[in-house]
């Protein structure tokens, strides 16, 4: 039995030093040392030693027992060690190579530009004013003198959600809501999406527009004149050229078209003008009664203006972008060229 226990003290010197990985280092413990190894083997046949000798031989087995156990805890720290080193030196990392750069957002050029449109209508006092996009017809057509079969409608095809209820075609039903609840003086700029049955090159079903009205008494075509030049001024530059051209409304009276000197060929015609040196930026007017009897306002004691612009048109003539839908396409090669404006 001595015989056999050095035998297995040697077996089992060899195969610890022979293992090469923890996963066959744990299959020679069990060999050896586990609950079905061959020392606890040795401890079971203890019953077959005289009673005198059995405390020495339980002796010697554990003393056995403990050497082998000792080896392949110190075999287990060298093969963590050199598995340590062969990653340090296999698995190189290199610093040199450069990161992932995060890409950096920027303002879309549309909230831009509006933003910049309210700011300078903001510096002249006015205040911003807010209203439903999906709106009653009431507040979209009729309260603006356009009853139901008035042909402006056509000019504003919609999309309806019921007879009553439409997407709106205008920022202008913010007007109305905000007469039925002030009385003058009132001076608002409403920005907001508008929506209307229309695409092509410069129409999109849904865009942009910034409306305006100033009622107070004694408000002269003149002052709008004067608010509208400064806007030009305050978005395209002073010295820009400014004209007005009479057109039709249904809720103002007299009505115009405002058009500004072409930004691009300084008004001498050009392709983007076609050769007129003009280009169409908005659409203003005198409020009409009409208006004023629907939301309570006294015609002969108030008057005032309103005008209304689309701001993708307004960035268009700005930056000379020839396609409205390029602003709704989100290719980031287009929206990348606006970083960094105001
Ligand atoms: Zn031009």
């Amino acid at each position: 039995m001595k015989k056999r226990l050095e035998e297995i003290k040697i077996e089992a010197r060899r195969a610890i030093k022979a293992v090469t990985d923890e996963t066959r280092l744990s299959r020679v413990k069990a060999k050896f040392v586990g609950r079905k190894g061959q020392i606890t083997a040795l401890l079971k046949q203890m019953r077959d030693v005289p009673d005198d000798e059995k405390p020495a031989f339980g002796q010697m087995i554990n003393e056995v027992k403990d050497v082998i156990e000792a080896w392949i805890e110190a075999r287990s720290g060298e093969l963590r060690e050199e598995k340590k080193k062969r990653r340090l030196t296999e698995e190189r990392i290199d610093i040199t190579i450069p990161g992932r750069r995060t890409p950096l957002g920027g303002g879309h050029p549309v909230t831009l530009m509006m933003e910049e449109v309210v700011r300078v209508f903001m510096n002249m006092g006015f205040e911003v004013a807010e209203g439903p996009e999906v709106e009653l017809d009431y507040y979209n057509f009729e309260a603006l003198n356009i009853p139901k079969d008035h042909p402006a409608r056509d000019m504003q095809d919609t999309f309806y959600i019921s007879d009553e209820v439409v997407l709106r075609t205008h920022t202008s039903p913010v007007q109305i809501r905000v007469m039925e609840k002030r009385k003058p003086p009132v001076k608002i700029i409403a920005p907001g999406k508008v929506y209307r049955c229309d695409s092509d090159v410069s129409h999109t079903p849904m865009f942009h527009q910034v409306e305006g009205l100033l009622v107070d008494s004694g408000v002269s075509f003149g002052d709008l004149k004067g608010v509208l030049r400064e806007f030009v001024s305050g978005v395209f530059g002073r010295g820009v050229g400014v004209r007005f051209r009479p057109s039709f409304f249904p809720f103002t009276e007299p009505s115009a078209e405002v058009d500004i000197e072409c930004v691009f060929c300084k008004g001498g015609g050009c392709r983007i003008c076609k050769q007129t040196g003009w280009l169409e930026i908005l659409g203003c007017g005198m409020v009409d009664p009409a208006v004023f009897e629907s939301v309570n306002y006294d015609s002969e004691q108030y008057c005032g203006f309103a005008f209304g612009l689309g701001i993708e048109r307004v960035a268009m003539l700005k930056y000379g972008v020839g396609d409205i839908r390029l602003f709704f396409e989100n290719d980031v090669r287009f929206l990348r060229q606006f970083r960094g404006r105001t």
